[in-house]
């Protein structure tokens, strides 16, 4: 029996979305609180990227010091012989990617204008494959953009040709969110059984059924003999509409009727973990989580209504289906009222060490705390806004991996 993974695309999806963006503390952040709760990968950047080098390169030290384990930090690419190439030269530790390349017609033919054909794709796509292997990458994902709106044969002969050439996954990107959770479980299951790969499950929400298909579309592939691999981001942000909420997939999967006793993770998952993250992703992200979000949202566990705060009241089951204890929610939370000494690009030693002190952070001398303080103001420019304790506590801990994710020379 298949199981299901999740891999994260927050810092891949979520950063390329209009307005909004991290800084590469922040999505260094983010990789290290989804290893804490359990996600198989964390889509963590873009390798052919010049200005993501440094944090890519960073971040895969921390991988290599446990810090980041047992995470996967994948790298999003084009599939072309010349992407794969540079991204092993800009990132040459880089163990784990994933290449993209269009299958659907409106997308071969509206985006090459008629100098490609399907034979050409899969062509370019079985090269990438070649030279990220002949280059050490340990997993390979291949991509079929915008897949719900590729026939369903091409789409076959597209994830076949993946798997003769090694590939390890296939994603099915339901690019536009034009699926429903019934198609989508019936291709999902098609694939698995005629592609026999690993099936990832990329959805969006532009009809509002992004959280759905990436289920259904998840029990297609396990149904089909395969295991299946959810994309989620933090709070459903991603381009457009958004993509799978990693929160409601994961409360989808483990507390809808009758899932849980036929699908299951195969790693365990700690939602105890879902309060931290959704509520970093929103400040660093500075969305707020709408009231209404599922298990994080402000009211997701506030009853006002008579009838239904009286049955809670008697018997939370009544009108909640899970606690929200189990979410890491309850637990009271300091903010200031009265005077306030918050970080800054121009704090001084005094403030920075009355903060730190507040936080049992100790240097060992001036010198120390300087050199701390001069990192800190780096990552202030950056983040323009206050760092949070877990920013300051990490900065503290690895000054010299801060130093790489704040160091954004444009290389020559
Ligand atoms: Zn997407």
């Amino acid at each position: 029996m298949g199981r299901i993974y999740l891999i994260d695309v927050t810092n891949r999806d979520g950063v390329q979305t209009a307005r909004l963006g991290l800084s590469k503390l922040a999505k260094t952040m983010i990789n290290i609180y989804l290893n804490e709760m359990g996600v198989f990968q964390s889509e963590f950047g873009f390798p052919t990227t010049r200005h993501e080098s440094n944090y890519l390169r960073a971040n895969l030290e921390l991988q290599e010091m446990g810090v980041l384990q047992p995470i996967h930090l994948g790298g999003w690419l084009r599939a072309t012989t010349e992407d794969v190439e540079k991204a092993f030269e800009l990132v040459p530790a880089i163990k784990d990617i994933n290449i993209s390349i269009s299958t659907s017609r409106q997308m071969i033919n509206g985006k090459f204008q008629g100098t490609k054909s399907e034979q050409d794709i899969l062509l370019m796509a079985a090269e990438a494959i070649d030279v990220a292997r002949a280059h050490g990458a340990q997993t390979i994902g291949v991509n079929a953009e915008d897949a719900s709106r590729t026939d369903d044969d091409f789409l076959i002969k597209f994830g076949t040709l993946a798997r003769e050439h090694g590939a390890d996954r296939l994603r099915y990107c339901d690019t536009l969110g034009y699926d429903n959770p019934f198609t989508i479980y019936n291709i999902c299951k098609l694939l698995a059984q005629e592609v026999g790969l690993p099936i990832e499950l990329h959805t969006h929400g532009d009809l509002g059924m992004a959280v759905a298909n990436s289920v259904t579309g998840a029990m297609g592939v396990i149904d089909g003999g395969q295991d299946a691999y959810i994309n989620t981001t933090i709070n459903g942000i991603g381009e457009r509409a958004g993509n799978a909420d990693l929160v409601a997939v994961v409360l989808a999967l483990k507390k809808s009727k009758g899932l849980a006793r036929k699908y299951k993770f195969g790693r365990p998952i700690r939602l105890s973990k879902a309060w931290k993250i959704c509520k970093y992703a929103s400040y660093a992200f500075n969305v707020p989580i709408p009231i209404n979000q599922p298990g994080v949202g402000a009211n997701a566990f506030a009853h006002a209504s008579g009838i239904h705060a009286d049955g809670v009241l008697k018997d939370p089951e009544n009108y909640e289906l899970y606690d929200f204890k189990e979410l890491g929610r309850g637990e009271p939370e300091m903010v200031e009222t009265g005077r306030e000494i918050a970080s800054g690009e121009y704090s001084g030693i005094s403030g920075f060490r009355h903060v730190m002190g507040k936080m049992d952070i100790e240097f060992a001398d001036r010198e120390d705390a300087e050199e701390i303080l001069e990192l800190a103001r780096y990552a202030n420019v950056l983040a323009q806004q206050p760092l949070v304790a877990d920013e300051l506590y990490f900065i503290a801990k690895y000054p010299e991996i801060a130093r790489k994710l704040l160091t954004l020379t444009p290389l020559a």
